[in-house]
């Protein structure tokens, strides 16, 4: 389906694509033959990005995934399963449950396209959880010539080749590791103040732990246990548990969101913070995130309440989790186990903006690295210091995309400035 007129947005409303031309193949020939057809290509996953990160420019076609056949082929005995490039994680986790198995983290969303949150580096919560890159051991990428590659893990380039951004090509499957299908608990905490934090203490404190916070006065209004039911059980004395169920964002329905109060379910249903079955409302919200070395996360949230004020005035609410270092040679978390500052704003690009660079300049002394589909505004001749391995990427992309077919105006910034 070619659809030259039709104007494309994020999932947000907050970005409308510059696209020459928008197709939606239904069979991988159809596909095959846009991308070898094509001068300039970017994929569209299901838009969850805040950023121009998916723009294909004003000349360039960008192309959805959504209208192939999807594909879930789950090996019990391997442990393992081959996901297409359309799908998304809650179809995937799903498929995965019904034949006893589990991935081993989620993001806060389970209606995010697998492909295109693996490309950003999108991760969940846990001291001792990579972001969901990690699960990768193999990528399949539909080349500008119409080709295919296989990349495995331990294959020269693995590593830059599953958090891309979008630039080696059409991700086309994906195989994934698995684990047995575990059960989880989900507590919520509240009012856990900021002075005397013991960081480490209280992110460790079970699988998954998120803090919320709108900044509106110091501390987190909010703070998010989820414990496997196979490990130790918590023991948190740090807040008092919630006496009913509640929504991260003030004033928002808890029915949204997945089972508290310690209720056990399966782990798709409780590692994610809202539940799949509600289609989220078309968010009229923009975010970012900023990922910082671990050893550094109570000076940084010393640091966001030192600009408090500013920040609350466009917040709708900000929430800390933890992320285990990973290999990906773009990934905000490369090499450096994390501590990660999310900030939903209100969608107003006018107001948020300048609140940005007010966060930013009190982050920069911890080096953050942005969440690549988020809005940041630190520029990318800072950012390429903070990724040792950009070179690398740099070498993997012109080998595998020559002619620059899947590079955009995001892309050229940061690796060419
Ligand atoms: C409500 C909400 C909650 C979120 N929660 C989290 C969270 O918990 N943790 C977190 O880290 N992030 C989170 N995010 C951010 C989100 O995970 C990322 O922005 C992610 O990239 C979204 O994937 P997408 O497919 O929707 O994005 P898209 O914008 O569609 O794609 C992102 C990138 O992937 C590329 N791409 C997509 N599919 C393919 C493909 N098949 N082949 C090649 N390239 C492809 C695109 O070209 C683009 O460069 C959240 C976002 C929202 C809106």
């Amino acid at each position: 389906m070619t659809d030259a007129a039709r104007k494309v947005t994020n999932w947000a409303r907050s970005i409308t694509y510059a696209v020459g031309e928008f197709h939606r193949p239904d069979t991988f020939d159809a596909l095959r033959s846009v991308v070898a057809g094509s001068a300039k290509v970017r994929v569209l996953g299901s838009g969850h990005s805040f950023n121009r990160i998916t723009d294909p420019g004003p000349e360039g076609v960008l192309v959805s995934l959504a209208g192939l056949p999807p594909l879930i082929d789950v090996d019990t005995a391997a442990r393992t399963v081959r996901v297409s490039g359309g799908v998304r994680y809650a179809e995937l986790a799903r498929a995965v449950d019904a034949r006893g198995l589990a991935l081993s983290n989620m993001a806060s969303l389970p209606h995010i396209s697998v492909a295109g949150s693996l490309a950003t580096g999108t991760h969940g919560s846990g001291v001792g959880n990579t972001p969901l890159a990690a699960a990768v051991r193999e990528v399949e990428l539909l080349t500008a010539d119409g080709s295919t590659v296989s990349i495995g893990r331990g294959d020269a380039g693995f590593d830059g080749s599953v958090t891309s951004l979008g630039a080696l090509g059409v991700v086309t499957a994906l195989t994934l590791d698995l684990e047995p299908a575990y059960r989880v608990e989900q507590y919520v905490f509240t009012e856990l103040p900021l002075e005397g934090l013991d960081f480490m203490a209280v992110a460790g404190a079970a699988y998954s732990v998120s803090l919320f916070t709108d900044w509106r006065r110091p501390g987190f209004r909010q703070v998010w246990v989820k414990r496997r039911t196979d490990q130790a059980p918590v023991d948190f004395p740090w807040a008092a548990p919630a006496t009913e169920a509640m929504h991260p964002v003030p004033g928002m329905p808890a029915a949204h969101c997945t089972a508290q109060s310690g209720v056990p379910g399966p782990w798709h249903e409780r590692l994610p913070h809202f539940r799949a079955e509600f289609t989220p409302s078309s968010g009229a919200e923009i975010q970012s995130e900023y990922l910082l070395p671990r050893s550094a996360a109570t000076a940084a949230l010393h640091a966001v309440d030192g600009v408090r004020e500013t920040v609350a005035g466009v917040l709708r609410i900000c929430e800390v989790r933890t992320v285990a270092a990973d290999a990906q040679w773009l990934s905000p978390a490369h090499a450096r186990d994390s501590v990660a500052l999310h900030f939903t704003w209100v969608r107003d690009e006018a107001a948020v903006l300048p609140v940005v660079r007010r966060l930013e300049e009190a982050l920069a002394p911890f080096e953050p690295r942005p969440h690549w589909g988020k809005v940041f505004g630190i520029p990318a001749a800072r950012l390429r210091d903070r990724y040792p391995r950009l070179a690398g990427f740099r070498d993997l992309a012109r080998s595998l995309d020559p002619a620059g077919t899947f590079t955009n105006a995001f892309v050229r910034d940061l690796l060419d400035g």
